[in-house]
């Protein structure tokens, strides 16, 4: 009998039962939008000079990329030529890899170290159009700078390497230690001013460079490459110096967030030629 007359009663209020429900869902739904549009919203964070890198930084992986075919290598009012010296190593994949996800180009300045370990690293540079430069066979300051003949000796043999992996015969040349450099006094005086004038006239174009990330040096992280970098580019033409050594993962691992605020700062990329204009040290020996 109960359950009949219970029965009853939901049938009879069949229609208000269910306008009640329809109206606590739209409450419902109306609170939620309520809540959501007084919640903060997210802020974009820009990223400025002295950052604090808080998060870790994954590796790209070579199969997440898509972009093909990169490298527009603009030239700009505000350009960045940003170089890798001592490679190639392990770490070099991973710095292709960012090049290859931000689309930019980038100048390689290469050694015989291990380049037939990574070969196939050489040929990645080239397919992906970046500019391979050389910087002597064995960067042995006792042996490359103690005579004219030693550093043209070195200079060719891996220019002859990089021609055997590649097919190019590289003219843009980095010396070790940029031309401004002095270990060379003690080996032979007036080696730099000698051989720069031979790199000339033999239609050589070497490069130094006007920031340097300093990542040469022990000690640093990958904050102070970041602001080592960000600090110091400014209008005109800007030769990044950085190295591509089995030792300097911090490079890596500040490369992104240097592109990220260069790209957001109206800079472009390029990658050095012989067009490129020369930036050159004060030449010391
Ligand atoms: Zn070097």
């Amino acid at each position: 009998m109960q359950y009949k007359n219970i029965k009853k009663t939901i049938s009879k209020y069949k229609i208000p039962i269910i306008i009640i429900i329809c109206l606590l869902f739209n409450i419902l739904i109306i609170l939620n939008y309520i809540i959501k549009i007084n919640s903060p919203k997210p802020k974009f964070k820009q990223i400025k000079p002295k950052i604090t890198f808080n998060q870790k930084i994954d590796y790209y992986k070579p199969d997440k990329i898509k972009v093909q075919n990169i490298n527009p290598s603009i030239i700009s009012n505000k350009t960045i030529y940003l170089t890798f010296d001592d490679g190639p190593s392990y770490l070099t994949e991973y710095i292709l890899d960012i090049l290859k996800k931000e689309n930019i180009p980038a100048t390689f300045f290469v050694t015989k170290g291990q380049i037939d370990k990574y070969n196939n690293i050489i040929r990645r540079m080239q397919k992906e159009n970046h500019t391979i430069g050389l910087h002597t066979s064995t960067h042995n300051y006792s042996y490359i700078y103690s005579s004219d003949e030693n550093y043209f000796k070195d200079l060719n043999d891996i220019r002859q390497k990089v021609f055997e992996i590649t097919g190019i015969k590289s003219r843009i040349i980095r010396l070790p230690g940029g031309s401004s450099n002095t270990i060379s006094k003690k080996y032979n005086q007036n080696i730099i001013t000698r051989i720069t004038n031979k790199l000339t006239e033999k239609s050589f174009y070497y490069f130094d460079w006007n920031i340097d990330s300093n990542d040469a040096s022990g000690s640093q992280t990958k904050e102070s490459i970041y602001n080592n970098v960000v600090n110091k580019i400014h209008s005109g033409t800007n030769i990044v110096l950085m190295h591509d050594l089995a030792t300097k993962k911090t490079t890596v691992e500040a490369l992104p967030y240097i592109i990220k605020y260069a790209k957001e700062n109206g800079y472009t990329f390029a990658k050095i030629t012989k067009n490129t204009p020369k930036i050159h040290h004060h030449i010391n020996n």
